[in-house]
């Protein structure tokens, strides 16, 4: 039996072997070790075509904040495919579902904001904030503020222009980016580029590089400033406590655009609705998605503040959309998911007990003898391996420890990512204290197995 279920899965690798392109993969690294399929998924675990029972310490991709396996998700899709499963909104016309998750959306987000521009995408999104930007500008007769200033290491998707925003340099790498019009500043990462300052320090210097580039820029050119609350892919990077208050204190100086990047951060993940709550932030500009339908059907949107709305409105036709903007059967799941973190107070809870409680013991990992650090806010978390406490060095430049660490998690049942040498979780907010105990006592396990792997390499 077991050798019958084990053949079907070597069947099944072979088969997305020889027709699937992945994405962010190596194909020859996967030809070589096999893709894990996974074929079901419950609550906070996936299940494996071997059996294997996994707990997803990632939701997915940052995405599944209610979890897998919610009834209520399924019959809203099933309910609205019956009555209506696709129209667009171009072309004077709309439907319900989007009537409904507009205003929906202008509820829980900030007092400000109170138009969406619906999107299939977080990269759908980021394209969309580059051209309404910029749109805006024009629109207000300053044509000559096109660029946006964005951060090294940022994740603002994989489009053309949300690889170009974002500032990952093995992408732009491939495809000839980033495309003119987009410059990088420091990112607030103290750990990985604080040197010898304090955080505080450190945190203020890679604020104050924002207003050195908007000096060396004009002012008369710069359309925004676009960042993450907390950067996600590029490692769980919390700033420092005086980063987003200079940054502030930059933005209020300037007459420019602030687009807050709430692909992961928003929809509860902080423990508030979205990371500019937490921080305090008043963006022009929100680009949504993932944790908006917790990943059961793809939808995005851009939250637009009353300021930029009013010179749009007078701004003429926007020429950009997409066939799925505002896709009623995505709308109704998204709508449905917003409708049971209300209810179930599940955004409350992440700040008042799951959070506190995930990062008491995952602040524990700190004494193990390879974490250099610790961190986190609500339900998002990393930490840093190290071969050196004081020092903060790696055991290498190519993140060999990162990548060890992740594969004995896979092998021990828990999906923790690896960014270089940062271990990085972001679990499903409805997690259980319980499923939280077991999460970090499989962290440890996989530190020690890792550190044993060192030890035996010496
Ligand atoms: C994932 C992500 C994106 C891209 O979203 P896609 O849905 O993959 O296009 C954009 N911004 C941030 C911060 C993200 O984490």
């Amino acid at each position: 039996m077991i050798e019958k279920t084990k053949q079907s899965t070597e069947e099944k690798q072979l088969k997305d072997q020889h027709h699937h392109l992945h994405p962010f993969s190596d194909p020859a690294g996967l030809k070589k070790d096999g893709v894990r399929v996974i074929e079901s998924a419950e609550g906070v675990y996936l299940r494996d075509s071997d059996g294997n029972r996994i707990l997803d310490g990632m939701a997915g991709l940052w995405c599944v904040n209610l979890g897998y396996g919610r009834p209520e998700l399924v019959e809203a899709a099933c309910h609205q495919m019956k009555e209506l499963p696709y129209y667009n909104t171009f072309f004077k016309t709309t439907h319900n579902p989007a009537i409904k998750l507009a205003e929906k959306l202008s509820e829980i987000t900030p007092k400000h904001m109170n138009h969406v521009f619906f999107t299939g995408s977080g990269s759908e999104c980021n394209d969309t904030v580059l051209r309404m930007a910029r749109h805006y500008w024009a629109s207000k007769n300053q044509p000559e503020k096109q660029i946006f200033i964005s951060r090294e290491n940022a994740y603002h998707g994989s489009t053309v222009a949300g690889a170009s925003l974002g500032g990952m340099k093995p992408m732009h790498k491939q495809g000839g980016l980033p495309i003119p019009g987009i410059v990088h500043i420091q990112q607030p990462y103290w750990y990985g580029e604080g040197g010898d300052l304090c955080p505080e320090a450190f945190g203020l210097k890679a604020a104050q590089s924002l207003e050195e580039k908007i000096l060396e820029l004009g002012e008369d050119n710069v359309a925004a400033f676009i960042a993450e609350p907390i950067q996600g892919a590029g490692g769980v990077i919390v700033p420092p406590e005086t980063y987003w208050p200079e940054i502030k204190r930059i933005l209020n100086k300037y007459d420019i655009l602030l687009v807050v990047d709430e692909v992961i951060c928003g929809f509860g993940r902080t423990g508030e609705w979205f990371g500019s709550d937490y921080y305090g932030l008043q963006p022009d500009m929100m680009p949504m998605a993932k944790g908006m339908s917790s990943g059961y059907l793809p939808i995005g949107g851009v939250m637009v503040s009353d300021r930029v709305v009013e010179v749009l409105e007078a701004g003429g036709d926007f020429n950009h959309g997409f066939t799925y903007s505002g896709h009623p059967t995505a709308a109704a799941v998204a709508l449905e998911n917003i409708r049971i973190l209300q209810e179930e107070k599940i955004v409350e809870k992440a700040k008042t007990t799951v959070g506190p409680y995930l990062q008491k013991r995952w602040a524990e990992l700190a004494n193990h003898p390879l974490v250099g650090e610790t961190r986190g806010v609500g339900m998002v978390a990393a930490l840093e391996i190290t071969n050196n406490k004081e020092a903060r060095t790696r055991f290498d430049d190519n993140g060999t420890a990162g990548t060890v660490c992740r594969d004995f998690c896979f092998k021990n049942g828990l999906v923790m990512r690896a960014v270089g040498d940062t271990m990085i979780i972001s679990p499903p907010l409805v997690i259980s204290h319980a499923e939280i105990d077991e999460l970090v006592t499989k962290a440890r396990k996989c530190l020690d197995l890792t550190m044993e792997y060192f030890n035996a390499a010496v």
